[in-house]
């Protein structure tokens, strides 16, 4: 039997009649004003000139939903994420807009490529895979510190886009709207701000062949990755609407913005000009693009990504969120996964303290946290599904967690 329908409401977007101004009644159904008004759009758009499936499907969301969206997977981080939400939106933006817009219009809007920095662990990599996959569309993250220079050993840069490739199933128009994470962006900086002399094929040569990628061109892909040779067959992928995002440590880079900050103009003596930075402040979000030069990333590539981002360092705090809080924080992956086997396990308070301080202890960062639990329930995950007598609830105390660790100590000491 069919559901009773007790109040009538749009097919297309669902809102019940009482919300409407205007519900136009068909055979089987009704439509409302606004969802005419936004049919009228399509056709307008769509019949003229075909939108590019790939670029229709994708979930462009408003960089306010987009935090939203991030605030449940990632702690913390609000600078780069709202940086990260604009930059994503105005990307995809674009994009739908020059596929709707084809040659009407004669403002060029270009594309923003990203740069974070932040200490390892911080959350980089994971801050635009979530992205991706709330946009659901194609992804890669990408190693700076494989390439070289086309003629040496290495990869070539090009291979960047085999992986994207890969990611989008070799779907060549799928790809041209995906995501690439170019990590330790930092490790290919030329030795010192100069120009160099002599060769430096992972560094500035690697940044060369960088800039073509990221500007957007027409570029010969070998499908496999590694190194172009002669004989093989190319995938031509234009990289104009790929988005590259670029991260870094950056070690080394704060004396050099604070340096910058506190260099007075020769004849200004004004007390405005000393500029303080306390001891417990992120010099990072002072970046410039200036600093980034004097790091060691050539003035071509710096101009090519515009917008700069800064992670702040994980505290205690941090890390004991990331722990508990997010939507697939780690203690709710083991909760789910020894559910399945029927048990129940909580975690007290003071171990996850325990957990925490020895992340930061051995130096390991929210990427420790997973070794150290794994550390923790191990012999649990290992005994308890065949075990007749199941605890209920298995709890996890802090000297529980003070025993199995123990071993996990002399690992890491020896
Ligand atoms: P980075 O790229 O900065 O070196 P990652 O993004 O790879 O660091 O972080 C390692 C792991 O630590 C992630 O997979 C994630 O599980 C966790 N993590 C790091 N930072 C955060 C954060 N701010 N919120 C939630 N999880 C985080």
């Amino acid at each position: 039997m069919g559901k009773k329908i007790t109040e009538l409401q749009c097919s297309f977007c669902g809102r019940p009649k009482k919300e409407l101004n205007v519900l136009i009644s068909g055979i089987n159904g009704h439509i409302c004003g606004s969802c005419v008004q936004q049919a009228q759009k399509i056709m307008e758009t769509d019949v003229h000139q075909p939108v590019d499936n790939s670029v229709s499907k994708i979930n462009i969301m408003t960089p306010m939903s987009m935090k939203t969206h991030l605030d449940e997977y990632v702690i913390g981080q609000d600078e780069a994420k709202k940086k990260l939400s604009v930059a994503v939106y105005n990307h995809y933006k674009r994009i739908k807009y020059r596929a709707q817009n084809f040659k009407k219009d004669d403002v060029f809007i270009e594309k923003s490529n990203v740069m974070m920095i932040g200490d390892t662990g911080t959350g980089k990599t994971y801050l635009v895979r979530t992205i991706a996959k709330i946009l659901q569309v194609p992804f890669c993250i990408v190693d700076a510190t494989v390439f070289t220079e086309a003629g040496y050993v290495g990869e070539d840069v090009e291979s960047i886009l085999s992986r994207l490739l890969q990611a989008s199933n070799y779907d060549v128009k799928k790809a041209e709207t995906g995501i690439v994470y170019i990590d330790e962006i930092d490790k290919i900086s030329r030795k010192g701000a100069n120009p160099s002399i002599t060769r430096d094929v992972n560094g500035e040569g690697v940044q060369q062949a960088l800039l073509k990628l990221l500007e957007g061109s027409e570029v010969n892909v070998p499908p496999q990755g590694g190194r172009k040779h002669p004989e093989q067959k190319y995938i031509t992928v234009n990289t104009e609407n790929i988005l590259f995002i670029c991260g870094g440590a950056f070690d080394g880079i704060e004396p050099i913005i604070r340096s910058r900050l506190t260099t007075r103009p020769i004849g200004f003596t004004s007390s405005h000009d000393e500029f303080a930075i306390s001891k417990d402040q992120n010099v990072l979000q002072y970046v410039n693009p200036k600093d980034l030069r004097n790091f060691g990333l050539i003035p071509e590539l710096v101009g090519r990504i515009p917008v700069i981002s800064y992670l702040n360092p994980l505290n205690k705090d941090a890390l004991k969120k990331i722990l508990t809080e997010p939507k697939n924080a780690l203690v709710k992956q083991y909760q789910k996964l020894l559910q399945i086997d029927g048990i129940h396990i909580t975690f007290e308070e003071d171990a996850i303290d325990l957990i925490v301080e020895k992340a930061i202890e051995y130096k390991l960062g929210a990427r420790g946290l997973r070794t150290i639990c794994e550390a923790v329930i191990n012999d649990a995950m290992f005994e308890l599904p065949s075990s007749k007598t199941k605890p209920y609830p298995l709890i996890i105390t802090k000297e529980y967690a003070i025993d199995k660790l123990e071993k996990f100590h002399t690992q890491l000491a020896s």
